[in-house]
């Protein structure tokens, strides 16, 4: 694979920049692109720059405005509160048809720029009940993508079936842990770093972290 080209969709959080660094480590030439849809914070759109310009990758920016217009949610609407999903409820962050949309401009971005592989970060073991990160939806648009374009794309998930604590682990083992832990942004109240501490995202991204940690002394 190391001669190859990857495209890796970035969000400049904590799991696409570990993929990030994942596609460093497999890929002659990485390029990141990242989806305007006027979500809750434009602070994304800086965070996933400055990373991409760090890490010395072209980074692209697309406008998915439409997707703000066609799905109103928690994260593309300020009105709409963040809360986790209840009794089989979707959570209000979940924009329906999301990863169908970006992983297929993806797709149509890779094959302008001669990239075959794609690299997303959605994880089906921590499923916050998005449909859209589950296994068997990526496999399935990889195939639609080929045939659509009679390509051999590839779509990589290289956290699929890892847990929060697990993907801080591939960070460390990838020597990215310090720069995940104080240069990404997943809070929703978009604050860099360990962030507000409050909202589910930063939760669960600390739950993950001290379970890191944890997992690391014992092994010590
Ligand atoms: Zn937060």
């Amino acid at each position: 694979m190391k001669n190859e080209k990857a495209i890796v969709v970035f969000s400049g959080g904590q799991d696409s920049t570990t993929c990030l660094f994942w596609a460093l480590k497999q890929f002659k030439e990485v390029e990141t692109v990242t989806f305007d849809y006027n979500q809750r914070h434009d602070d994304e759109i800086e965070c996933a720059k400055a990373i991409s310009e760090e890490l010395g990758v072209k980074h692209h920016v697309l406008d998915m405005s439409l997707l703000n217009q066609l799905a109103p949610s928690a994260l593309t609407r300020d009105d709409i509160e963040v809360k986790a999903g209840e009794n089989g409820d979707l959570p209000s962050t979940f924009v329906p048809g999301r990863n169908l949309i970006f992983l297929s401009f993806a797709g149509i971005l890779a094959s302008q720029v001669n990239a075959k592989h794609i690299i997303t970060g959605v994880c089906e073991t921590d499923f916050s009940g998005y449909p859209d990160c589950r296994d068997a939806f990526v496999k399935s648009l990889n195939v639609s993508l080929n045939l659509s374009m009679d390509q051999q794309f590839v779509i990589h998930t290289p956290l699929m079936w890892l847990n929060k604590a697990e993907t801080w682990k591939l960070a460390d083992d990838l020597g990215a842990l310090e720069f995940v832990r104080t240069k990404t942004l997943t809070c929703y109240n978009g604050i860099i770093g360990d962030g507000c501490g409050e909202c589910p995202a930063c939760e669960l991204r600390l739950k993950g972290y001290e379970e890191f940690l944890q997992m690391r002394e014992e092994r010590a």
